[in-house]
């Protein structure tokens, strides 16, 4: 007798894990299918090693979701969720099609309208730097778009050779160029450059920052270090009296945290947050 157990976890990129175990000698047997459709667009859902992917480019809890993350990713206030539905957005096209009217129609408010306008031209200046991480590109993120910018002037000289410079992984760099060739050209229509901005050497240090207790988000403090000094931090292994961040991730109260909770230091609990990952 085969008692089968399946766990069903759905994230935010509307994948859907499930892994299963067995117990043998069980009397009862219970069983869970993995859902063969998409819960929000009912498309038939694509199983990649055991990974379940909505395909549907149009399903609405992915476009939603990307809209969103642009819009975060782009510091565009005004453009939540509830915002993006009573607009009626299917796109990042849509985005930056709509004029003041139809949104102070859709939002009965001008002074919303033309505050969420002036956003949207304002966003426009973005660099590339910020623009490609907004795209929910799997495995791209701000360092990912920092690294290029050290050799990329544009979006246009992205290729392999590039990405493997740049120091991006196999993995990463196979993700860009898929995206590039399969959803860049859906979006080169919108009003940005796609030119990087030169990484500046920050001239003065963004804070002095000090790690306590056991890291979550990197293996070790080295890697960590390295981390903050690439985003302008600079680094103390001691809860010195200049420290003006205490990074501590393990939420355990130590005497560094003590200390600096004293001496009214920041205190952070999630260093990618602290540096925009
Ligand atoms: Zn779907």
């Amino acid at each position: 007798m085969i008692a089968t157990y399946e766990k069903i976890n759905l994230d935010n990129n509307l994948k859907i894990a499930y892994n299963s175990f067995s117990i043998i000698g069980e009397s009862s047997m219970t069983t869970i299918e993995a859902p063969t459709n998409c819960p929000s667009c009912s498309s038939v859902l694509e199983d990649v090693n055991f990974l379940l992917y909505c395909r549907n480019e149009y399903c609405g809890s992915k476009v939603e979701k990307l809209i969103q993350h642009f819009a975060t990713s782009l510091k565009i206030k005004g453009l939540g969720p509830a915002t993006i539905a009573k607009l009626e957005l299917s796109s990042l096209d849509d985005v930056y099609q709509i004029n003041e009217e139809e949104v102070a129609k859709a939002l009965s408010s001008e002074r919303l309208a033309e505050k969420l306008m002036l956003e949207l031209e304002r966003s426009t200046s973005a660099p590339l730097n910020v623009l490609l991480p907004a795209f929910s590109i799997p495995l791209i993120g701000k360092t990912a778009a920092e690294k290029l910018s050290k050799v990329c002037n544009d979006i246009e000289e992205i290729d392999y050779d590039m990405c493997r410079t740049a120091g991006l992984g196999e993995k990463s760099t196979a993700s860009l160029l898929t995206w590039l060739e399969d959803e860049y050209p859906f979006v080169s229509g919108l009003p940005f450059s796609f030119k990087f901005e030169k990484p500046k050497q920050p001239s003065t240090s963004l804070g002095k920052v000090c790690i306590t207790g056991k890291l979550v988000s990197y293996k070790t403090k080295a890697e960590a270090h390295s981390v903050l000094k690439e985003h302008g931090y600079e680094v103390k292994t001691s809860m010195t009296k200049d420290v003006t961040i205490l990074v501590n991730e393990s939420g355990i109260d130590t005497a560094k945290t003590n200390k600096a909770r004293d001496a009214g230091v920041i205190i952070v609990t999630n260093l990618n947050e602290l540096i925009g990952e």
